[in-house]
């Protein structure tokens, strides 16, 4: 284990077992909703980089629907400048009005990102829009936001690294999710 990890929070089994329940809940309620018109109306998920990345990579896989794939890629200005602000830094290229969208998130702490990004997209006038996220990390939520799937929900205020979350850009391809040491975010 690298010496800056804590400890783990969700083993690779732990994650591959509860991707593949949130892929079958996921197109079963899509299944439900879109009926046949699903394989002209397919889904379009919407990853978030980079974080989603591998989340989305295994999610899709456990998904055995028509799906789409985009990425778009936000970043915040930080909560010392500007708190809750997010500039898209990468947007869709492709029309979303009618379309059926889930976002696909790694992690949600304050919940600033995805309400100014379901805002975004929902002045797109798409279909429908659901968010799923990995983990849903509670202590510091300031926007109230429906998670539509959540895949484990973390209660303590840790850092989290590994399955595709980075602390400044390494960890992202532990295949463990782990809490970092505190003194690894001071240095
Ligand atoms: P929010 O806008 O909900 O406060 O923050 C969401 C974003 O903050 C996530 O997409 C992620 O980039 C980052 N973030 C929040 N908590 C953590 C964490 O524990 N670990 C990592 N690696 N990123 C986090």
């Amino acid at each position: 284990m690298h010496n800056e990890i804590e400890r783990i929070l969700f083993t690779e089994d732990q994650i591959a077992a509860r991707v593949r329940e949130l892929g079958q809940q996921i197109s079963r309620d899509y299944e439900q909703l879109l009926g046949e018109r699903i394989s002209h109306e397919p889904p379009l998920a919407i990853g978030l980089l980079r974080g989603a990345v591998i989340f989305l990579a295994d999610l899709a896989r456990a998904m055995p629907i028509p799906l789409e794939l985009a990425f778009m890629a936000l970043s915040s200005y930080g909560r010392s400048t500007s708190p809750g602000e997010v500039r898209v830094v990468k947007d869709l290229e492709i029309p979303v009005a009618g379309r059926h969208l889930l976002i696909v998130e790694d992690i949600v702490d304050t919940g600033q990102t995805l309400a100014h990004l379901t805002e975004l997209l929902r002045a797109r006038h798409p279909a429908s829009v659901k968010i799923c996220t990995l983990l849903d990390k509670t202590p510091r939520r300031t926007r109230s936001i429906k998670l539509d799937y959540v895949g484990f929900t973390l209660p303590e205020d840790a850092f989290v690294v590994g399955y595709g979350l980075d602390y400044a850009e390494r960890y992202r391809n532990l295949p463990y999710i782990a809490a970092l040491k505190q003194s690894a975010t001071r240095s």
